[in-house]
């Protein structure tokens, strides 16, 4: 399965990817799990996408597209994954289609603008592998650490009131029309982010036609 998570940053995307990925035994392609980690690594692309990040702006369209391409290239990708965090904006979306690359579904996961901010607050991540948590709704069982790797949870600079402004406000220009060109294609699905994950979880893989046992 071939699956594209839209949603406003906190929605839950990175967790929700997390458990499908688990489930189907698919990898999950994450632009922004591939740009943090350029960063970290000091990499050209990584020094193209820093300052972009920290201003809560999307980074160009061809630097990301150039990278997703080059990703779902690779074998794993063949038989299915799940993209989080791209596309963002309909040119993002056109290339991919243009690319040949066939989506089955594009689940959007929405919720309020008033709940991203609380959810945001409480957001930690690997900064090892990238894992996502939060502290109250999907806290790690090793404490301190990620349960994964063992590496230090951290909360990401991209995560301050300002810069979550930005980030809401582009989401609704620039990333909320996607919907509107896969809902076109018939393979829009919706989900809502809720309080306890495993609601949330049950509307995505109900939303997606996957079986829970
Ligand atoms: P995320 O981890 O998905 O919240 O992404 C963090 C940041 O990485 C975003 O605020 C953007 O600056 C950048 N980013 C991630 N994915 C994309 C994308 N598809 N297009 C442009 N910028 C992106």
């Amino acid at each position: 399965m071939k699956i594209i998570l839209l949603g406003p940053p906190g929605a839950g995307k990175g967790t929700q990817a997390e458990i499908l990925s688990k489930k189907l035994k698919i990898n999950t392609i994450s632009t922004g799990v591939m740009l943090r980690t350029a960063i970290r690594e000091k990499t050209e692309l990584g020094e193209i996408a820093e300052k972009y990040i920290n201003d809560g702006k999307l980074v160009p369209d061809d630097v990301v597209v150039g990278i997703v391409k080059e990703r779902l290239s690779q074998p794993d990708c063949e038989n299915g994954f799940i993209l989080d965090g791209f596309p963002r904006t309909t040119e993002q979306a056109q290339a991919l289609a243009e690319s040949g690359v066939k989506i089955d579904k594009a689940l959007s996961l929405e919720v309020a603008d008033e709940t991203i901010v609380e959810r945001l607050s409480g957001r930690r991540e690997c900064s090892e592998c990238g894992t996502p948590y939060h502290i109250k709704f999907n806290p790690s069982s090793a404490g301190e650490k990620c349960e994964k790797c063992g590496g230090e949870l951290i909360c990401r600079k991209d995560d301050n009131i300002d810069t979550v402004k930005n980030r809401i406000e582009i989401y609704h220009e620039k990333t909320e029309p996607i919907k509107a060109f896969y809902e076109k294609q018939g393979i829009l699905v919706v989900a809502h982010g809720q309080e306890k994950l495993e609601d949330t979880t049950k509307e995505v893989f109900s939303a997606l036609g996957i079986e829970e046992k």
